[in-house]
């Protein structure tokens, strides 16, 4: 399967204000997407159209479809796309618990062995790099950690439930060069395993690390293509407009 998530002539609405207008867009499997995009452009409204997360708000009038793989939204229990699609904000929301206990609450939740939980919980701890920096502080409080450290641990928290795709909403803005590069660099692993789709203002890192790029401006996909043609050879003028800095 190489399209993993799709939309088809998606709108969404808040009154009689149109916020996405008709968005056709296909992510592929395996590879990392950066959505990229001046300030209310609608970037994290068409996140929330990618998890089912708008549907819950009783003001947004959503239109058109999305599909994971061959599957409508409507035709998915509502847990079964939060289960394989998770999303991640700017800000982590570690629980104000421990780390082991962060890293537990899901798979208590699905009534997961306690020998199996630990295994998976070091297991993703280990993939976003946090394993060697917090295994002899467990049982310490998350929220002591860093915030580099805490967006990790939102991350392996997330992937305790075995998701196919992360969604990430800026997930780097608050955080220092190298916090932001050691995020980076775990993406870049986790994509052999996860489809990542990733908001970003920083352009520099969509360069780095999407496989492929969409452009959006006023609610609209402008571009979407590989990230070396829409940084090297852009299409439409007003993505060369915006990826040399004249706005946004
Ligand atoms: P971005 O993430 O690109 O900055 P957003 O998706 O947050 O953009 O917002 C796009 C537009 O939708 C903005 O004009 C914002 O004010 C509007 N918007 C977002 N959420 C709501 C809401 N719950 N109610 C009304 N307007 C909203
Ligand atoms: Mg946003």
């Amino acid at each position: 399967m190489e399209y993993i998530l799709s939309t088809y002539n998606l709108s969404v609405s808040f009154d009689d204000k149109k916020v996405l207008n008709d968005i056709n867009s296909r992510f592929k499997s395996n590879k990392i997407t950066a959505i990229i995009g001046p300030s209310g452009c609608g970037k994290s409204t068409f996140l929330k159209t990618l998890n089912g997360m708008i549907y819950e708000n009783s003001e947004a009038i959503v239109k058109g479809d999305v599909f994971f793989k061959d599957k409508e939204f409507f035709d998915l229990k509502i847990e079964t796309v939060r289960e394989k699609i998770g999303m991640l904000f700017q800000s982590p929301v570690p629980f104000p618990l421990s780390v082991y206990k962060n890293m537990e609450y899901a798979l208590r939740y699905y009534g997961v062995k306690r020998k199996r939980r630990e295994e998976i919980i070091i297991e993703k701890l280990k993939v976003t790099g946090l394993f060697d920096e917090v295994k002899d502080s467990l049982n310490k409080s998350a929220l002591k950690l860093s915030g580099g450290q805490q967006q990790r641990l939102c991350i392996a928290r997330a992937l305790t439930i075995e998701p196919e795709i992360l969604l990430l909403d800026e997930p780097c803005s608050a955080l220092d060069v190298n916090n932001t590069l050691n995020i980076e660099k775990m993406l870049m692993k986790l994509k052999e395993k996860y489809t990542i789709i990733i908001v970003t203002h920083n352009l520099s890192q969509a360069k780095r690390i999407a496989d492929e790029t969409m452009f959006m401006l006023d609610g609209e996909v402008i571009e979407f293509s590989n990230t070396a043609s829409i940084f090297n050879n852009p299409s439409d003028n007003r993505t060369k407009e915006y990826i040399s800095g004249l706005f946004g």
